[in-house]
């Protein structure tokens, strides 16, 4: 068989099917094609055993759907009608096909159906499918995928993650069925997958497993076949300009102007408020001179080659600018002008003809069409959005990587509102060149970043992810992320049943996983994430203490915790004594604590509560869940929980549901102090699952971990 060398698109035959099957030991039934009524009749009597009568016909895609499947045959008499039954089933409902035949298959053991099937992803590479759910298959979607390659402990977990995965290990008095044999055939079809390029998409559909030692059989196949060649990937260690981008010692404003109404005069006056230390040149033929700086009339006319070029001029000019900088000897700069490939073709032919004259002089390019870089820590802001209107750029450990710079420039300023300041900030544009997962390479070897979150819609160059991913998580640096674009799935789903089973967004979740990113559902969940491993240390494991002062509250924060798979133990005995002598009696000393509005008289209360639940060995995490408490009474709170949080090296976390004009000295302190507050539980316990994510991920940095 030649499937290798196909030179079409094509659905390979059953003997081209059953021989691929063969290679890779999958088993599949014994089964034959009968051209006529006797020749079936006669592979039956040879079989000796039931059979399954299937139409083969030119143009026939969902064979059940035409009733052109007959099971249970056995006797010449049984088998020769149900040939004929197929024959007319076919000029009933397909009267435009053309009939071949029957294949002849001996019928499986009972049991319970599940497909399995490839996917290829264009970026990601071939991913193996398995799903439950019989003739509901696309109804239910109920799948799990991983990218290849399938070993035995990652086939297992897909199956564990099945919602119906008791189907298979057993429910009701139900058997178990034979989980191994299907284990088996995902790691076959994983390395059919990797090692044969040229299939696009395959469905086994069903496999039927049987009870338990019974093993597993697929009893239908399809394979699309197509000539494309498989996208080698290919990693890349661009992070030395990446490094020269985000720490200039010069630089030059490439269309700086005086007016700070133009993007080019922000540019500039932002660099300067916020303390750049290196040397400025503006570059403008129409000035001699912006703000005190001397302006240079060209690029070529620069005293020097700097560092990195910021170039802010109209879209046309900009292929001739990077020409001049590589002449010049300026290797790095960042096209914040738009006008590029998310305009259309012409764009796209400019953007081309840019990429051009900078591979020819080694330029590195950050965008085009991005808002900038801002090195914090250094003071260099590369950056035009209005967030750096405001007075101070506060520095921290987070490093953030955006490919939308208008929402990516929001959460920035939004966050530091609540004191919490970056390291770096990055806003990839169009990825022309640099990429963001060059920015994730630099960023993972960054001694000022300790937690990298990542706002995005896609991913260009996934072997330099997961490159990056693996050397920041060797750093002990976590990776949060934020991707948006879920909605559009699965859009070619039609022929296979793979396809619409699993859209691109379940490719990502894998490569996610695989990675040891940890996926928010929301931006501000990305911030919260962040804000948690920036400020509070890494938690153990998934179990929390709550305390709070309101039963209603418990249960709130009991039904959010659930949600996230996050546990609330039972307390030691030892343990609630203690909480009994501080609390009222009607409140109560279990998991969830409620000490109860008496915390109004006796603020210190929750300092003492918490003190008793720190050493408390089956707890990870402390959530201090407060509802409307006002200063000066909620300094004193604060007080309490800071003083205990200092002795542990748990995180803790405050939800606080109450508004903020009532307590702004308690929320100051708060923040001083490093502990995070969220207005609302959940965001609390959003924020805690994402920590309790990284936290496992980075425990089992150099592989991936389990689910
Ligand atoms: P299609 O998917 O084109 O409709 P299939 O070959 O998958 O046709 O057959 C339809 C259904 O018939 C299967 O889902 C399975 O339940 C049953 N079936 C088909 N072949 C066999 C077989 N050899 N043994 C047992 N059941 C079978
Ligand atoms: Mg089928």
């Amino acid at each position: 068989m030649h499937v290798s060398v196909t030179t079409e698109r094509r659905w390979l035959e059953n003997d081209e099917i059953l021989a691929l099957l063969n290679e890779y030991g999958i088993p599949a039934p014994r089964q034959r094609f009968a051209a006529t009524a006797d020749e079936a009749a006669a592979i039956q009597a040879e079989y000796g055993v039931p059979v399954a009568l299937k139409v083969v016909a030119d143009g026939v895609v969902h064979k059940s759907d035409i009733s052109g499947v007959k099971l249970n045959l056995a006797g010449c008499e049984a088998v020769k009608q149900a040939f004929a039954e197929l024959q007319d089933a076919l000029a009933t409902h397909a009267p435009e096909a053309v009939f071949r035949g029957a294949l002849v298959q001996e019928m499986a053991a009972p049991g319970q159906e599940v497909i399995v099937g490839i996917k290829r992803d264009p970026v990601f590479g071939p991913a193996v499918v398995v799903g439950l759910g019989g003739v509901w298959v696309e109804l239910v979607r109920d799948s799990a995928l991983r990218l290849t390659p399938i070993t035995e402990e990652k086939a297992r977990q897909m199956i564990a993650e099945l919602r119906a995965a008791p189907l298979l290990t057993g429910y009701r008095g139900r058997p178990p069925a034979d989980v191994d044999a299907l284990v088996d055939i995902l790691v076959k079809v994983g390395r059919l997958a990797v090692e044969r390029p040229e299939i696009e998409e395959m469905d086994l559909n069903p496999v039927v497993v049987a009870p338990k030692g019974g093993g597993a059989v697929a009893v239908d196949a399809r394979i699309l076949v197509s000539p494309r060649p498989a996208a080698a990937a290919e990693v890349r260690d661009l992070s030395s300009p990446v490094r020269q981008l985000m720490n200039p010692r010069s630089i030059a404003v490439v269309g700086a102007s005086a007016n700070r109404k133009k993007s080019g005069g922000r540019l500039l006056h932002y660099l300067r408020k916020h303390g750049y230390e290196g040397r400025i040149y503006p570059v403008n033929p129409k000035e001699t001179e912006i703000g005190g700086l001397t302006c240079y009339p060209s690029i070529g006319a620069l005293p020097e080659a700097v560092d990195l070029a910021c170039i802010m001029i109209p879209d046309k000019a900009v292929p001739d600018a990077i020409a001049e900088c590589g002449a010049k000897g300026i290797r790095t700069a960042i096209v914040y002008t738009s006008g590029f490939s998310e305009t259309g073709a012409e764009g796209k032919a400019r953007q081309e003809e840019m990429m051009a004259n900078a591979r020819r002089y080694g330029v590195h390019i950050c965008g085009p069409n991005t808002v900038g870089t801002v090195n914090s820590i250094a003071r260099t802001t590369t950056a035009f959005g209005m967030a750096f209107e405001a007075e101070t750029v506060p520095t921290g450990d987070i490093s953030f990587v955006t490919q939308s710079g208008a929402l990516g420039g929001s959460l920035l300023s939004r966050m530091w509102a609540q004191g919490i300041g970056f390291a770096r900030w990055i806003c990839t544009g169009n990825e022309a060149d640099l990429t963001l997962a060059d920015y994730l390479l630099y960023l993972a070897d960054d001694p000022a970043t300790k937690v990298i979150a990542l706002f995005l819609e896609s991913i260009r160059d996934p072997a330099t992810f997961r490159l990056a991913c693996e050397r920041a998580r060797a750093n002990g640096k976590a990776i949060v992320a934020y991707k948006t674009g879920i909605s559009e799935v699965g859009h070619r789903a039609v022929a296979s049943h793979t396809g619409s089973l699993a859209g691109d967004d379940a490719v990502y979740e894998a490569f996610f996983r695989e990675c040891g990113v940890v996926r928010v559902p929301d931006l501000q969940a990305l911030a919260d994430a962040a804000v948690v491993l920036s400020w509070q240390p890494l938690p153990a494991g998934r179990r929390v203490a709550v305390v709070s002062t309101s039963g209603g509250a418990c249960s709130v924060i009991a039904d959010e915790c659930e949600k996230y798979g996050i546990e609330i133990p039972l307390l030691r005995e030892e343990t609630r004594a203690k909480i009994d002598q501080i609390i009222p009696p009607f409140g109560a000393s279990q998991n969830p604590v409620d000490i109860t509005m008496q915390v109004t008289v006796n603020p210190e209360m929750f300092g003492s509560v918490l003190d008793s639940l720190l050493e408390e060995p089956q707890i990870d995490v402390l959530l201090m869940m407060l509802t409307t408490n006002a200063d000066p009474p909620a300094v004193e709170v604060a007080k309490g929980i800071v003083r205990a949080a200092r002795k542990v090296s748990k995180p803790v976390v405050v939800a606080r549901t109450g508004a903020e004009f009532l307590a702004p000295q308690s929320l100051a302190y708060y923040q001083e102090n490093r502990i995070p507050v969220f207005p609302m539980p959940d965001r609390a316990v959003k924020a805690l699952k994402a920590a309790i994510d990284a936290s496992r991920f980075l425990a089992h940095a150099g592989q991936p971990p389990a689910s």
